[in-house]
């Protein structure tokens, strides 16, 4: 059972041939159960270093230890035991019990996932709850009163090797005359995913003021949103409001302004276009009225303030 719960472990995440080596390695060092549990932690992430997702190691060896102080030394047989360890989910669980003990319990992996939906032909996000119970209903019902270990290990492989997220290999697969999905010629369709979500747009314009000694006026942003508390460009919600608001900070003597090209910046939740002005060679009045958030910032200066990234290409590429 020890050997079924690691390659279980090991396997979440990572492909077959991946695992292999380490499998072996991580035997080799920890033979069994009690050997993990007292093990240093740093000897068990000694052991998996290479093979990611490091809070598998950390509950595989929290988990050995709680099966020797709660379950004389072994891995519980009792589902809803094995449940309550860390890192061991519903579907691990059912894993480790069919494959170690015959017992009958379904299994929903990504695997299993995959050619339950195509099989079906279960449409929706897979990843959504209402798709999820429905795929555990499936799964229970098809299970066998025999021979559960096979049937387990082989609905894994066939998801792991014949029915494969891009390729799968209907023509040889054993479950092809029943498969919806292949009947309906659209295989690459199952597991659905969730709709992408469309990313709204805004967009600003910034002041690019520069007077002849290559000066930049800079203004803090505020502590709350984005680039907070971070020194950027002014910023207006169109040409307009940007030409006035230029008049209150640079003399009536002062070049033109010019368009430079837009660009887009993305953020998580939406994206940002950017509309830079410039004045070129412009002179600044006396005193920056009414803000006290704005400074002029130097050459030298503007290489040492944290700019936001996009700022920073922007006033990169200027001639
Ligand atoms: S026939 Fe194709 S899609 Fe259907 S279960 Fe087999 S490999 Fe998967």
């Amino acid at each position: 059972m020890y050997r079924v719960w690691l390659s279980e472990i090991m396997l979440q995440q990572t492909q077959v041939q991946t695992v292999i080596p380490y499998f072996e390695n991580f035997l080799g060092r920890f033979p069994d159960l009690p050997d993990l549990a007292a093990a240093p932690a740093d000897a068990v992430m000694n052991a998996w270093a290479g093979l990611g997702y490091y809070s598998r190691a950390r509950n595989l060896h929290k988990a050995a230890q709680l099966c020797m102080s709660q379950h004389n030394g072994r891995l519980p047989e009792d589902f809803d035991a094995l449940l309550a360890l860390p890192g061991i989910g519903r579907s691990t669980a059912g894993a480790i019990l069919s494959q170690a003990c015959g017992a009958r319990h379904s299994i929903v992996d990504g695997n299993v996932k995959r050619v339950l939906t195509r099989y079906f032909a279960i449409a929706g996000d897979a990843s959504s709850s209402t798709v999820d119970r429905q795929l555990w209903q499936v799964a229970e019902s098809l299970l066998p009163e025999t021979r559960m270990a096979d049937y387990s290990q082989a609905i894994m492989d066939l998801g792991a090797t014949v029915c494969t997220s891009k390729k799968p290999q209907c023509a040889t697969c054993p479950l092809a005359s029943g498969c919806r999905a292949l009947a309906q010629g659209n295989v690459l369709d199952y597991p659905g995913h969730k709709p992408a979500k469309s990313i709204p747009e805004r967009e600003t314009h910034v002041l690019l003021l520069r007077t002849k000694s290559g000066d930049i006026l800079l203004e803090q942003r505020p502590e709350k949103g984005i680039w907070g508390g971070l020194y950027s460009l002014p910023e207006a919600a169109d040409a307009d409001q940007a030409r006035f608001q230029a008049s209150a900070i640079i003399t009536a003597r002062s070049p033109s302004p010019i368009a430079l090209p837009a660009f887009a910046h993305i953020f998580s939740h939406f994206r940002l276009i950017i509309r830079p002005v410039l004045w070129d060679g412009c002179t600044a009045k006396s005193q920056i009225r009414d803000n006290a958030r704005m400074r002029w910032a130097t050459p030298e200066e503007l290489l040492l303030l944290g700019l936001p990234a996009p700022i920073q290409k922007l006033l990169k590429r200027l001639p």
